[in-house]
């Protein structure tokens, strides 16, 4: 691994005056979910636009000074830039100005839902996680767990919740994946350039940049901080690679889950205890403290240090506050999963803390232990984070259940059923992922007020979402094919260039021109190419795949994308696998394999195809968000009764596979799995698909779509979740947290001496 050298310099856009402020809308990401600003851009130049990666600000400062002349003096363009702009300031409560153009640029004026409903509440929120999945430009995300992150701050924004987040710069994105001749995947790691992203450098009022240290062994790490601006949210990135920094821990943004144990304790040092040091230096005060997985759980010790600091607390004290306003989200349902280093590690990392926290080496280390008296046990990210939060959460109602019988053993005397672990499932931000063409449908059937719907939890949302019903068959299907035509345009082009990059025969490369059939039945399957997930599955019946797909009257075509971790060569076998496999003759034209999955691939699949299977070993997949995405375009999923679709699914709005029997053998397992999935394609999907009408339309698969889209988008998305983590969690731990450091912190020595008389009584018990 190398450290990238330290840049300096930066591209300054020569913005006409007239045209000044699209850097202002370049730099605040809203343009991810605001239409109307992105197509601004893309209007610019949709070939820079195309080439930069769809990034607006590497644009502004590579664009010719004549197209931005051009643009000046096109009424039309400057009557759009106007347009965003005003929409921009009234979002941002700037202005309160008439709504623009109509009701629906009004849609997010300048009070959003939290300030209406809890006026002057001064609850403050800081979110941590490892990876953000804001957009395609910015590499700093590597699957679902940054994608949940992303659309969770996008849909703070909208409703107003006073959330702060904070993260890792990566100096080197997440990889990109390429296939080579054979089908085995390679990465390449591009740069993430900071000066030519959406993130402006912290600075102080003198303009040096804002800077915090965090110890290490004979050491200091030293760290800046970006931020980007997700909408209202402010999300602050550390980047450890500045002159004061040693080489050595440069290395702790360097690279997203580095596989290097000694790497990842310095990074997630960097993320909790740096993180919480930045929000000071910064002047935010959050009373509640949101890990989005463990790895940010150091935080936790970190803020016990500083209240036993600020409020001369003791360690159990100062743990008491610390907890009331912490909240643990867990993501993993395998215990193989759960990141953990080694006692010589933390010891390493840790030990002049101990005595600092006044605590024991073994007090501390049972803070990460299942059986505080094991000795050979890891130190486990997750146990930390459930013991210094409030409120620990799964993400789905399922994973909820599995995340109470796996941790059971951190509370002996309970039944697994009273284990305090709930759940909120996940959800995604519906403006990112709706397809403009379907945008258009929600916003002429469902009226202006379509988004705030989901947050309200009265009988009104219902109400606004079924009005999905409203939508004349017709005009949704021709929508839909809109989409799936894009999609296969898409792929053939993206098939083309991958192949011409593998160096394949010409021939070759030309027959991608006509591959796949704008007008077939389009499976997707996208997602990482983990065993658990089966991307492979179908291909255990090769016979049946054959019939299924080269049916001549109901032909069926598939799409698959994602990648493998880096070190999982069983993960890229399975990739090796499909693309050996779709290179045969008979499969070539209905078998596609697309690069990179990321989240612009992401947005093309999940609004285009006809059905997103999902087929991972129940119970596995703690939630999956990709379906989600599906169905608020009308994308009906197709999937085994696991995570959000174990509580989700019913006859009529999609299709499952399997049942909920748990079986001890993985290969019966799959075998069994394997004939329900063809069997349900053959007997449910195809026909549904294909059966038409005098008028061509396939009635009972637009009956579908449309029950899909009301009744999972109302829930499925992350406003009713945002929401749920506000109303449940942030608004009570704030509370909890403010009474326990009330009065000279009054509460906490009561409760922490309290705990302690119990404990001495339980012993004599
Ligand atoms: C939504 C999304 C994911 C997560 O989807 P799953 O259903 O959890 O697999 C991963 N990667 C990208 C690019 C996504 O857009």
């Amino acid at each position: 691994m190398t450290v990238r050298p330290i840049q300096t310099f930066t591209v300054t856009p020569s913005v006409p005056p007239a045209l000044a402020r699209l850097v202002d809308i370049a730099m605040n990401v809203r343009w991810t979910w605001d239409r109307d600003a992105l197509d601004l851009f893309r209007r610019l130049d949709p070939s820079l636009w195309e080439a930069t990666g769809h990034n607006p600000c590497l644009m502004l400062g590579s664009i010719g000074q004549d197209q931005l002349d051009e643009a000046v003096a096109d009424d039309g363009f400057v009557a759009q830039y106007e347009r965003v702009c005003e929409s921009l300031d009234a979002y941002m409560g700037k202005s309160v100005s008439a709504p623009v153009d109509g009701a629906l640029h009004n849609l997010h004026a300048s009070r959003p839902w939290f300030s209406k409903s809890h006026p002057g509440n001064p609850l403050q929120v800081a979110y941590f996680s490892m990876e953000f999945g804001l957009t395609e430009c910015m590499a700093i995300y590597s699957g679902g767990l940054g994608l949940l992150a992303g659309d969770h701050l996008k849909s703070a924004s909208d409703l107003g919740v006073p959330l702060v987040a904070v993260g890792l710069a990566y100096q080197e994105g997440y990889f990109r994946q390429y296939l080579n001749a054979d089908g085995w995947q390679g990465e390449l790691y591009p740069d993430n350039d900071f000066y030519n992203l959406p993130m402006t450098l912290e600075r102080r009022p003198d303009g040096s940049p804002v800077k915090v240290t965090v110890d290490l062994p004979g050491r200091v790490l030293t760290a800046q901080v970006w931020r980007v601006q997700v909408g209202r949210v402010p999300l602050l990135l550390l980047d450890s690679n500045v002159p004061e920094t040693e080489e050595r821990d440069r290395v702790s943004s360097l690279r997203l889950y580095s596989g290097d144990r000694d790497i990842r304790i310095r990074q997630e040092i960097l993320l909790g205890v740096g993180g919480m040091r930045a929000l000071e230096a910064l002047g935010f005060r959050p009373q509640v403290y949101h890990m989005n997985e463990g790895h940010a759980a150091f935080l936790g010790i970190e803020r016990v240090r500083r209240l036993m600091e600020e409020h001369h607390l003791n360690f159990d004290e100062a743990r008491e506050v610390a907890s009331a306003g912490g909240v643990f989200t867990t993501h993993t349902p395998v215990p193989a999963g759960i990141d953990k280093f080694v006692p010589e590690l933390v010891d390493q990392y840790f030990g002049s803390w101990y005595g600092r926290l006044g605590v024991s080496r073994e007090q501390f280390l049972a803070l990460g232990r299942e059986n505080p008296g094991n000795n050979g046990e890891q130190f486990s990210m997750a146990i930390l984070a459930i013991r210094l939060a409030g409120a620990t959460n799964g993400v789905s109602r399922l994973h909820g259940d599995v995340s109470r019988r796996m941790w059971s053993r951190l509370w002996p005397d309970a039944p697994v059923d009273e284990v305090p672990i709930g759940s909120i499932t996940n959800g995604v931000h519906a403006l990112s992922w709706i397809s403009a063409d379907m945008r258009g449908l929600y916003d002429r059937y469902l009226g202006p007020r379509w988004l705030d719907a989901s947050m309200n939890r009265d009988d009104d949302d219902r109400a606004i979402w079924a009005r999905v019903n409203d939508i004349p068959g017709e005009e949704l299907w021709r929508t839909h094919e809109r989409r799936r035509e894009r999609l296969i345009g898409f792929a053939r082009t993206r098939l083309r260039s991958q192949l011409e990059l593998r160096g394949v025969s010409p021939a070759e490369v030309e027959r991608a021109s006509e591959v796949l059939d704008p007008s077939a039945l389009t499976i997707g399957f996208a997602r990482r190419f983990a065993t658990y997930k089966r991307a492979t599955l179908l291909l255990r019946d090769v016979d049946r795949l054959l019939r299924l797909v080269n049916n001549r009257d109901r032909p069926v075509q598939f799409l698959f994308a994602g990648k493998a971790h880096p070190e999982d060569n069983g993960g890229k076998e399975l990739i090796r696998e499909i693309i050996r496999l779709a290179r045969r003759d008979d499969l070539r034209h209905r078998i596609v394999f697309i690069e990179n999955y990321d989240i612009n691939v992401a947005r093309y699949l999940v609004s285009g195809c006809d059905i997103w299977l999902n087929l991972p070993r129940r119970p596995q997949e703690a939630s999956g968000t990709s379906g989600m995405k599906a169905a608020l375009n009308g994308v009906l999923h197709l999937s085994v009764l696991d995570g959000w679709w174990d509580e989700a699914y019913r006859p009529g709005l999609g299709f499952a596979v399997g049942g909920r029997e748990a079986y001890q053998d993985d290969a019966y397992q799959d075998e069994v799995e394997v004939r329900s999935v063809y069997d349900v394609l053959e007997q449910e999907v195809v026909p549904a698909f294909y059966d038409r009408g005098a008028d061509g339309l396939p009635r009972r698969w637009i009956a579908m779509m449309k029950a899909s889209m009301r009744d999972l988008g109302v829930v499925f998305n992350t406003n009713r979740m945002v929401f749920d983590y506000t109303d449940r969690f942030y608004l009570k731990s704030a509370d909890r947290f403010g009474r326990l450091l009330a009065n000279g912190a009054r509460g906490a020595r009561d409760l922490a001496a309290w705990k302690q008389r119990i404990r001495e009584c339980w012993g004599d018990l």
